[in-house]
């Protein structure tokens, strides 16, 4: 194939993207990246936003074999963040310019959760104009309804892969670690009226380039708005990570492909959002920044008071956990000017593709 050929071509094929999803050459790879960096300016511009990124609970029902936070680790301190403490970091969020918050934890589905969240949700819209995105797992239709009255608009879940075979070699074979529930829940989200978002994780075991290819169609096809994807990373105290080292040729393969990954989503999806994940720099110092060389225009600065960061370590070596969120504004400024992008502060910053359909 031709590379430079492929990289003029409007759309591409499921041939095009594997070989492009597999670029190993330094010359063909910046090629690769400068491209999806061109249509990135094309459609979002240089611009990056950021989504204040609040961690308040590691408390978990699910026990996702990769994770570091799963409910049987009985290593983890679990917490809760209170209310206060949630609406002081969003106050922090809001006088800080971030435009948008973002609310993760382990999952839950009881009515006392249910209600936590909504009121949150309703409080942190009475501080100012933030934008609200969720991270919260796999809910009932009427959940993801109740927090979308409340004043959320986006949802990011990940199909973590769009492979179902792979996606059961990662969770417990029961009821409550279904592929299928999994993709409906996406489905719900968008029909309540979501910008919805999804990702996978890269370098998982026994996932193959074309995987990762479909994992590109697999966005096509649910006509996902926001992509928040990054390089799977072991935790010592899982099934998946224990007793296991990566070597550095593997490391160095996860971020390649993670790279890879955001720059043939970009050209391929054109206009929607994309994040430059923490996990990527857990595994490459530069990670982030060259998630935004590579097409990235999203990130997701850590909030969550300095008390609990090492409580939420979904895998070993997560950055940031030792600095306050006032370190990493800084931080990820000099980080964003470093690539010649630059910071919107003060607005939302929501997914073009959501209003181009
Ligand atoms: N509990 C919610 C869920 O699973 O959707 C939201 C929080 S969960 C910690 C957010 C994401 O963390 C997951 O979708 C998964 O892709 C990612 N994650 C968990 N363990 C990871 C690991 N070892 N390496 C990379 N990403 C991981
Ligand atoms: Fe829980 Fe999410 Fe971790 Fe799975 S990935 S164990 S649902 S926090």
């Amino acid at each position: 194939m031709n590379l430079d050929a492929i990289l003029k071509k409007d759309d591409l094929t499921k041939e095009e993207l594997v070989y492009l999803l597999d670029l190993k050459n330094t010359e063909d790879i910046s090629k690769l990246h400068k491209r999806a960096y061109e249509i990135k300016l094309e459609t979002i511009g240089n611009k990056v936003y950021y989504r204040g990124l609040i961690e308040f609970s590691n408390i978990c029902v699910k026990n996702c074999n990769y994770c570091g936070i799963r409910r049987d680790n009985k290593s983890v301190e679990r917490f809760h963040m209170t209310k206060e403490e949630i609406l002081d970091t969003a106050k922090w969020i809001y006088e800080n310019g971030y435009g948008s918050i973002a609310l993760q934890s382990g999952e839950r589905q009881d009515d006392e959760f249910t209600e936590f969240v909504e009121d949150i949700i309703k409080e942190i819209k009475k501080i100012g104009n933030l934008g609200i995105t969720l991270s919260l797992g796999e809910q009932s239709y009427d959940t993801y309804k109740r927090w979308f009255d409340a004043g959320a608009h986006r949802y990011l879940l990940r199909i973590e892969s769009s492979n179902e075979e792979i996606y059961n070699s990662l969770h417990p074979k029961d009821k409550l670690h279904d592929f299928n529930t999994r993709k409906q829940c996406l489905i719900d989200l968008r029909n309540i009226g979501y910008q919805v978002g999804t990702g996978v994780m890269i370098g998982l075991p026994g996932q193959t380039v074309e995987d990762l290819a479909n994992d590109i169609l697999f966005y096509k096809e649910m006509d996902i708005d926001m992509i928040g994807m990054g390089p799977y990373a072991l935790h010592k105290d899982t099934p998946m990570g224990q007793g296991k080292e990566d070597s550095i040729e593997e490391i160095q393969d996860r971020v390649r492909y993670g790279l890879n990954m955001i720059a043939v989503t970009r050209i391929f999806l054109k206009d929607v959002n994309i994040a430059a994940t923490t996990a990527l720099q857990a595994l490459d110092p530069l990670g982030r920044e060259k998630g935004l060389k590579a097409g990235a225009n999203i990130l997701m600065p850590i909030t969550t008071i300095g008390k609990h960061r090492a409580k939420y370590q979904l895998y070993d070596n997560k950055p940031c956990v030792e600095d306050t969120k006032e370190e990493c504004k800084g931080c990820l400024a000099g980080r964003v000017k470093s690539v010649g992008d630059e910071i919107v502060y003060g607005e939302w910053g929501d997914s073009p593709h959501f209003y181009n359909k």
